[in-house]
C-alpha cells in the first residue's frame, strides 16, 4: 500500500534574479485532495509569493522558475492542527511559558501543518508574552484558545485556582486579538465544581467565540450534563477517544450522550496527546458511528515522544481504523460553517491565495508499537 511523508511547504520560494515566469514553482503530477474545492484528482498546482496561484490539469513547466515532480505525491492544502502547546520558554511552568510546549515551526511544517491552535497554555495574565515571544515570530499561523486560568496552564495548583478564572479579563484579551485568539478554553480541572466550563463558555459568548474543553479527572461531573446544560453547538469537546473514563464509553459501549451531542452541533476533537487516544475507544467508536470533527494533536513535549509522534502518524491511525484518505485530509481541512478551525481567520485553503503542502507516497509498516490495535490496514502509513 501506499505511504505519504511530507514532502514539501510551499510558503516561500525565493524568485532568480531575472526570471521571467509567471510562477515561481510549480508542483507537477500529484493528486490533489482538497475538499474545500472539491478536487480529488492529478493537479498541477502553481505558486507564487509563496501562494498557491493556479490549479489546474497541465501547466507547463516553461511558466515556473522551477518545476518538481510530485506525481506518486499526494498533494493537500497545508492542515490544521486545533489542539497544540506551543508556549514554550524558561520562566513559566508547566505548558505556560515551560519546558512542556515546543517551538511550533520545528514540528508542525514538517508534517504538512500550516496552522496551529494553541489549546490554552496561555490565559490572560500572560498571553501578551506568548504572542510577542512565539506567535509574532513563528512561521507557522499560530492562533490560540486562551485558558479561562489567568496563569494558563501552568500545571498544579495554578489550574485548580477558581479565583484566577475570571470572565472579563479572559473576554476582553479575545476581544483585543480577535484574529489570534480563535477561542477559549478549560482543562485539567480536578474540582467537583462547574465553574471552569460556565466561566468559559459565559467569556466565550462574550467574545463570540468557541470554548474547548479538556473535561479533567472529576469523575461526579457527567459528560451528558456537559453537552446539554453548559455547552453551545460549536462548542468543542477534546480528547475525544481517550480512555473512556470521562464517560465516553459505558459498559464499552458509546455513551448516548454523544451521539445526541454530535445533533446538537457539538465538536469532537482527537486532541491525540501523550495518553488521550485509546485504541480500543477508537475502535468502538468506528464500529458505532463515533466520528470525529477534528484529528489534533495535542504537541507537547511528551505526547511528540510518545505514541503520537506527529500529525502525519495520526493521520495514519485514522487509515488503520477504516476512514479513507480523503476523510482524513477532509477533518484537517476549514470546512464551511466549521467554527472550530475557521474561527476568527480564513485558514489553509487549497485553492489561490492560499498555502500548499505535499505529501509523498511510499511503502511503510505500520509501527508495531501501535499497541492494541486491530489493525485493519497494518501496512498502511502517512
Ligand atoms: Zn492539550
Amino acid at each position: 500500500m501506499k505511504c505519504a511523508v511530507v514532502f514539501l511547504l510551499a510558503l516561500s520560494v525565493p524568485r532568480l534574479a531575472g526570471a521571467q515566469t509567471p510562477y515561481d514553482l510549480l508542483l507537477k503530477g500529484g493528486h490533489v485532495i482538497d475538499g474545500r474545492n472539491g478536487i480529488d484528482a492529478v493537479r498541477d498546482v502553481a505558486i507564487k509569493d509563496g501562494k498557491i496561484a493556479a490549479v489546474a490539469a497541465n501547466i507547463p513547466p516553461t511558466q515556473a522558475t522551477k518545476t518538481i515532480d510530485a506525481a506518486g505525491l499526494y498533494v493537500t492544502p497545508g492542515l490544521i492542527d486545533i489542539h497544540v502547546h506551543g508556549y514554550h520558554g524558561e520562566k513559566g511552568t508547566a505548558y505556560a511559558g515551560g519546558p512542556l510546549g515546543v517551538p511550533i515551526d520545528a514540528f508542525s511544517l514538517r508534517s504538512c501543518v500550516t496552522t496551529v491552535a494553541d489549546a490554552g497554555s496561555s490565559g490572560w495574565r500572560n498571553f501578551d508574552d506568548f504572542k510577542a515571544r512565539i506567535i509574532d515570530k513563528s512561521k507557522t499561523r499560530v492562533t490560540a484558545f486562551l485558558n479561562i486560568v489567568g496563569y494558563g496552564m501552568g500545571g498544579g495548583t495554578v489550574e485548580q485556582n477558581l479565583a484566577d478564572m475570571e470572565v472579563k479579563p479572559t473576554a476582553d484579551m479575545a476581544l483585543k486579538h480577535k484574529r489570534v485568539i480563535v477561542g477559549i478554553k478549560s482543562a485539567h480541572f480536578n474540582g467537583p465544581e462547574w465553574a471552569p466550563y460556565e466561566r468559559a463558555v459565559e467569556a466565550g459568548t462574550i467574545a463570540n467565540i468557541p470554548v474547548m474543553v479538556d473535561f479533567g479527572s472529576a469523575r461526579v461531573r457527567t459528560i451528558k450534563e456537559l453537552f446539554e446544560r453548559v455547552f453551545r453547538p460549536g462548542d468543542i469537546y477534546t480528547h475525544a477517544y481517550a480512555g473512556g473514563g470521562r464517560g465516553e464509553l459505558i459498559d464499552g459501549k458509546v455513551n448516548p450522550a454523544i451521539f445526541a451531542a454530535q445533533k446538537k452541533g457539538i465538536v469532537f476533537d482527537i486532541g491525540h496527546g501523550g495518553g488521550s487516544f485509546v485504541w480500543q475507544t477508537a475502535v468502538q467508536a468506528f464500529k458505532e458511528g463515533y466520528y470525529p470533527d477534528s484529528l489534533s494533536s495535542d504537541l507537547h513535549v511528551t505526547s511528540m515522544n510518545a505514541g503520537m509522534k506527529d500529525m502525519t502518524n495520526i493521520m495514519s491511525k485514522f487509515l488503520a481504523l477504516g476512514m479513507p484518505l480523503k476523510d482524513v485530509v477532509g477533518d484537517m481541512e476549514p470546512g464551511e460553517g466549521d467554527q472550530a478551525r475557521t474561527a476568527g481567520q480564513p485558514v489553509g485553503r487549497g485553492a489561490c491565495g492560499g498555502r500548499g503542502a505535499a505529501a509523498r507516497e511510499r511503502e511503510v509498516r505500520f509501527p508495531r508499537s501501535a499497541r492494541r490495535a486491530p489493525r485493519r490496514h497494518p501496512e498502511t502509513r502517512l
